[in-house]
């Protein structure tokens, strides 16, 4: 039987893959050029809570369930409020994002959805594609596949950065709306860099996550027991109903993913790097990068782009930090997040910093242990 022939292929209808399928959707240049996306999942469950800082109004703000303003940073012994203007801190559920995008997609006479899990995948003058009840052809492929290799990897710095997180309803006003909370490293575990997150959606009802970020999954068989204790000790709330559970894992890495893409073949998502390897944030980033792919689709031109040198520097920087000397990590993010305004820190994260916020960020962290990690990254 012969293979169905596209254009273009998408694997995975995650974050990365529905942004560009939604991009190639609402551009002209694409209208006459066939799209397959496949998934082996049904994407209906809301299984992430994205949130991003943007300035102003953005792509998604008809699906955001809510926006601040304001947030909070609590290191074990010092706080900072961060008033974020002109930025807003934005809330993104996947399960609202996802039924969007199939709203949109499955309307386009040349895209085509599959649930399907890709099992191999060719390459040649054509990408062939093969799933268990199919085999497809494509000129290019979008792929979001992570490759196993980068958790293995002898030479590449990682940290996972773990967690669970429930969303709660309390008999009481508990929470300040106007406020969502980045880290709150007042609840520790042994010596591990890890804080509880919380995105209150209403007075009464947030999403609590408890998050580590460490070299390996020490403690994750206690994500219940630290919200538990969190939420009877630092809020003090003691009647709550659990609405939704949330967890995963983000790889925060400089592994080289770029090795395993080709012209053909072309990486997105966190199998590319997209997510930031000292954050773990990726979502904004994706559409950027989306953005540059269509581009270069539309002109022809390189489809891989990289970060600029000097941020994957300061990003491995952190890493080694913390893969080395974990237990720096809440004095470093407290340094971080209290010494610099948050508009800095934003513009660093987003790699769209001058040498002059860089120069302020770097000193404002413990320049021993930052330095000495610099210039080993730097001679690596
Ligand atoms: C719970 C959670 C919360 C997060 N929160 C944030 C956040 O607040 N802000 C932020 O910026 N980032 C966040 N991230 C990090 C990052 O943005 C997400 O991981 C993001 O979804 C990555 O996008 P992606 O498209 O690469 O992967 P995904 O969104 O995971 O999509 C990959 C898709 O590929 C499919 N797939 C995989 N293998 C195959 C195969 N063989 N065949 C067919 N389909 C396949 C999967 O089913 C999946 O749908 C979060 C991550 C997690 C896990």
């Amino acid at each position: 039987m012969s293979a169905e022939l596209f254009d273009y292929a998408i694997i995975g209808a995650g974050a990365a893959g529905l942004q560009l399928a939604l991009a190639m959707e609402s551009d002209a240049y694409f209208s006459e050029k066939s799209i397959l996306i496949l998934d082996k999942d049904g994407k209906t469950a809301n299984d992430k809570t994205w949130c991003f800082w943007e300035i102003g109004q953005g792509k998604w703000d008809g699906l955001i369930s809510k926006s601040w303003e304001t947030g909070l940073f609590h290191g074990k012994d010092q706080s900072e409020v961060l008033n974020l203007s002109p930025y807003k801190y934005k809330m993104l559920r996947s399960e609202d994002f996802y039924a969007h995008a199939k709203n949109r997609l499955l309307q386009a006479a040349n895209i085509q959805w599959v649930q399907e899990e890709i099992t191999e995948v060719q390459r040649g003058e054509k990408v062939t594609l093969s799933t268990q009840k199919a085999t497809y052809k494509a000129a290019i492929v979008f792929d979001s596949r992570v490759p196993e290799e980068w958790s293995t990897d002898p030479n590449s710095l990682r940290i996972y950065q773990h967690f669970r997180g429930w969303r709660i309803k309390t008999v009481k006003n508990v929470f300040d709306p106007e406020s969502f909370t980045m880290m709150d490293y007042r609840l520790g575990f042994e010596d591990s860099c890890c804080f509880t997150y919380i995105l209150p959606i209403s007075s009464k009802e947030a999403l609590i996550e408890f998050t580590f970020f460490t070299p390996d999954m020490r403690g994750s068989d206690h994500y219940d027991e630290l919200l538990k204790k969190y939420i009877a000790q630092v809020l003090k709330v003691e009647s709550y109903q659990k609405l939704e559970v949330e967890e995963g894992v983000i790889p925060m890495t400089n592994y080289p993913f770029e090795k395993h893409q080709s012209d053909k073949l072309i990486k997105i998502g966190a199998a590319a790097g997209w997510v930031k390897a000292s954050t773990g944030y990726s979502f904004n980033n994706a559409g950027k990068k989306v953005d540059h792919l269509i581009q270069a689709i539309k002109s022809k031109s390189q489809l891989n782009e990289n970060s600029a040198q000097r941020f994957k520097l300061y990003d491995s920087t952190l890493l080694h930090v913390l893969q080395n000397h974990n237990s720096k990590g809440p004095q470093l993010f407290t340094d971080l997040y209290t010494k610099n305004p948050i508009q800095r820190l934003f513009r660093f994260l987003d790699e769209e910093s001058s040498p002059l916020d860089e120069l302020a960020v770097m000193a404002s962290v413990d320049k021993a242990a930052f330095g000495k990690a610099f210039l080993k990254e730097l001679f690596r």
